[in-house]
């Protein structure tokens, strides 16, 4: 199978429908080997545009949710970001190819085998400025904070007020899922400037469940 060819095919695709807007995005896209992030059972299907399972009952989400999500957030070089749901780790390293080397990224996954899987894939590509983090990524992680944006890939009944807290006061970005665990969600896209958080509408999504003390039950 030539990934390469499928991965251009895709940004193209992209591109095309306008969910991927900027250069820096697309070749963040073009750039990050998604194949490596998806089982070995189903990496046929690396550069299709849909979810496909990476075990535990969770997701990797479809590649125009992780274009639309990094859009939203933009993303600059130099920038420190938290994410929480850390999964297959493809988001993760489109995040860190938008930092680059100079940005820092802490990474929260509650499942242990996931962070280790992408721990591994970081290693391997050499990305050394990711922090992946074991723990309940509902309350945040105050040790690093503030954050320049936050980036949130499963669904809670409401925004986390850790995450807001932890947000920077200098045009900081939060992109997160909020709904109803199984229907009804939409993400938004939340802004703080001071002490003002101002949140808006991005549209309706399908996320799996934020589990957690600020989250849904288990
Ligand atoms: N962005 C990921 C990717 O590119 O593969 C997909 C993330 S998946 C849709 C959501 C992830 O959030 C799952 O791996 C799940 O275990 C994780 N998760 C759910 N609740 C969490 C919590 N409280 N703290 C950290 N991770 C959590």
């Amino acid at each position: 199978m030539n990934f390469e060819k499928s991965r251009t095919e895709m940004v193209f695709q992209l591109r095309k429908l306008g969910i991927i807007q900027t250069d820096a995005v697309a070749d963040a896209m073009l750039t990050i080997p998604r194949h490596f992030f998806i089982p070995h059972s189903h990496q046929n299907q690396a550069y299709q545009d849909h979810p496909i399972s990476i075990g535990h009952g969770q997701t990797i989400s479809a590649p125009h949710m992780n274009a639309m999500m990094c859009e939203h957030l933009d993303v600059h070089p130099g920038m420190q970001i938290l994410e929480i749901g850390t999964g297959s780790g493809y988001h993760t390293a489109l995040l860190r190819h938008l930092v680059g080397p100079s940005g820092k990224i802490f990474s929260i996954e509650r499942i242990l085998s996931l962070a280790e899987n992408a721990q591994k894939i970081f290693k391997a590509l050499k990305f050394n400025n990711i922090s992946v983090i074991v723990d309940d990524g509902t309350i945040g992680c105050q040790e690093h904070a503030p954050y320049d944006r936050i980036l949130v890939t499963a669904v809670g009944p409401t925004i986390p007020q850790p995450f807001i807290d932890q947000l920077s006061e200098e045009n900081g970005k939060i992109c997160i899922p909020v709904g109803d665990r199984n229907c009804d969600q939409i993400l938004w896209l939340g802004n703080k400037r001071g002490d003002h958080f101002h949140k808006s509408r991005i549209c309706g999504v399908r996320f799996v469940p934020l589990i957690g003390k600020y989250g849904f039950e288990k």
